[in-house]
């Protein structure tokens, strides 16, 4: 029975440690006949840094008052937990304690007294399947019966492979079902945003092939399946624990590896930003480093992997901000989704070094804050995709305008120049000659001078327009000078480049222009075409320009209006003229 003498002198105990004094007992927790659902209670701590004292000398240790919220960091590897829990109804009552965290310690065992003689005892190894029987999924769970009108002290010990965290829960049955059912859903939702994000971004990649949506994909990757091991989603599916499942840690080194090439991607900083580039540069030395030493010892990489973090982190930011007052458009937007990265990281980095208690967001911290960047990120990524369209779009309009005359929208002289022989020697390959004709407007110094530049332009442009209507889809036409055009005609022989050249000059004389005062005028062109068979050793494309000329001052010469062929062995043959 617990009297209420008794009750007073734990209430005392509790006075005296809220004033500073070590309390030999822990401040007791009280059940009775009601459903039991304890997620904050009193607890004590003694940290065993010999990682072996027996529970027999641990239990006249000196221990700190607890509120069940522990985050000890990295140098208190072995903690040891007590509870003092009473039940003050007539019943027995069984209950469950549960370390939620199971999965990410190496062992844990339990402990419940009364009277100080041991009653029930636990053990749970991560590296001993044969323990299992108390672990469920991720959780471990320790039943334990509560005598009627009894308390009993509960130790608790858990040894970690690195960072020393945790928070405890007391359940009856049902409650404890319902824990064991709920747990991890919220973590399974954010690694399936993850998971989302990683399928769009390598979609973005197959289509734009830019090389950080790669980089990102895996930074996602690695931020997955660190979230997934790290809170316990492996070792809840696939009951992954252990020393071995611990070398997936390297997810988280190889996470800021990521991000940090993916900013590199993103800014062009080697080409654009030397400063920035060599300060990420240097945290990526370091974490590559850090990789490597992971690979040989996971626990001790671990060990640093939270300072390292905090390092990263302010290497990031710095690099951001300066690549922001440099006016980069994307680093704003970078900015924003980092620092939302950077204050849940942040809170988690302090978490798991013991300055931070136990809370959901400092636990949480690293995965809200990958999920929130990766969000922003994504946006950053479709807006550069953006940037680089228009880029490339005004790319193309250069470079059609410098291949384009703008007057005529032909092809101008350098275009011609530029291609003329690769399609030569493409119809040649195919044993198909080729024609070039060269067209020059009659008396055009007249027009000028009749009708005024204005119009004389207008006839320039009708005759490139007849041209353009006259020609096959393969045919290339361009402005070669200023009322002279040229033609290239592929896959033609010299028939057929003949019946096209009268077409020309047959609609070019059909053309009425009416001038700028309203005069309405007519004019004609000469041509003059040669065909190409073969390529001999040393002859060029200005060498067929050349006979394609002299067959068109033939043509002039001949009294223009006409279309003249050259030919090698004959003199100059005249096809059609003025009198056809
Ligand atoms: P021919 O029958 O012998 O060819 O006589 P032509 O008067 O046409 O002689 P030529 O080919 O030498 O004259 C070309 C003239 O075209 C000279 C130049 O003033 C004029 N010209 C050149 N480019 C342009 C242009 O863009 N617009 C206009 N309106 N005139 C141009
Ligand atoms: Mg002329
Ligand atoms: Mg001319």
């Amino acid at each position: 029975m617990i009297s209420r003498l008794e009750q007073g002198l734990y209430i005392a105990f509790c006075l005296f440690a809220i004033l500073g004094v070590t309390k030999l007992q822990a401040e007791p927790i009280f059940v009775n006949e009601q459903p039991v659902e304890l997620r904050q209670f009193p607890t004590q701590y003694y940290v065993d840094n010999s990682l072996q004292m027996p529970l027999s000398r641990v239990m006249f240790q000196t221990f700190q008052a607890d509120d069940n919220q522990i985050a000890l960091g990295i140098d208190n590897r072995r903690v040891w937990n007590r509870m003092q829990i009473c039940n003050t109804s007539t019943q027995p009552r069984t209950l469950y304690l549960h370390h939620p965290f199971a999965y990410h310690t190496e062992q844990i065992e339990f402990f419940q007294l009364e009277n100080e003689q041991i009653i029930r005892q636990y053990y749970l190894n991560m590296d001993q399947p044969e323990t299992f029987e108390f672990l469920v999924g991720e959780v471990a769970v320790f039943s334990f019966i509560l005598s009627p009108d009894t308390c009993s002290q509960l130790y608790l010990q858990t040894q970690t492979y690195s960072h020393q965290w945790f928070k405890l829960d007391i359940f009856d049955q049902k409650h404890s079902l319902s824990a064991l059912v709920g747990s991890r859903t919220d973590i399974a939702l954010l690694v399936g945003m993850l998971m989302a994000l990683i399928i769009y971004n390598f979609l973005l990649y197959i289509s734009a092939r830019q090389r950080e949506n790669i980089f990102y994909s895996l930074y996602l990757i690695s931020g997955a399946v660190w979230i997934a091991l790290s809170y316990g989603l492996f070792a809840n599916f696939f009951g992954w624990v252990g020393l071995a499942v611990m070398q997936l840690h390297m997810s988280l080194v190889c996470m800021p590896i990521f991000l940090i090439l993916f900013m590199m991607s993103i800014f062009e900083t080697r080409q654009n930003y030397a400063i920035e580039h060599k300060a990420l540069m240097f945290m990526l030395t370091l974490l590559l480093l850090e990789l490597v030493y992971s690979v040989f010892d996971i626990i001790g990489a671990m060990k640093i992997a939270s300072s390292l973090a905090a390092l990263m982190m302010l290497v990031t930011i710095s690099v951001s901000i300066s690549l922001w007052r440099k006016g980069n458009p994307l680093a704003p937007l970078f900015l924003i989704g980092h620092i939302l990265f950077v204050i849940f990281n942040g809170l988690s980095v302090l978490y798991y070094k013991g300055i931070l208690d136990f809370h959901y967001i400092t636990c949480y911290g690293v995965g809200i804050g990958i999920t929130l960047e990766a969000l922003m990120l994504a946006f950053i990524l479709s807006y550069r995709l953006k940037i680089l369209e228009g880029l490339k779009e005004s790319q193309e309009k250069l470079k059609q305008q410098a291949s384009t005359d703008a007057m005529t929208n032909l092809y101008n002289r350098r275009y011609f120049n530029d291609n003329a022989a690769s399609q030569i020697k493409a119809s040649l390959a195919k044993q198909q000659p080729v024609c070039i004709l060269l067209l020059d407007i009659d008396k055009f110094k007249r027009i000028n001078d009749g009708y005024g530049h204005q119009t004389g332009d207008e006839v320039i442009v009708d005759c490139a327009q007849t041209i353009l209507n006259n020609l096959r889809a393969s045919d290339l036409a361009a402005r070669f000078g200023g009322e002279e055009f040229i033609l290239l005609l592929p896959s033609c022989p010299l028939a057929q480049a003949e019946q096209i050249a009268q077409k020309i000059r047959n609609s070019v004389k059909q053309n009425k222009i009416v001038s700028f005062v309203g005069h309405e005028l007519t004019y004609t062109v000469s041509i003059g075409i040669t065909q190409i068979t073969e390529l001999t050793a040393g002859s060029s494309v200005e060498d067929f320009i050349h006979q394609a000329d002299k067959a068109l001052y033939q043509a002039k010469e001949q009294g223009r209006d006409r279309i003249c062929c050259y030919s090698a062995n004959d003199a100059l043959m005249e096809i059609a003229g003025a009198r056809i």
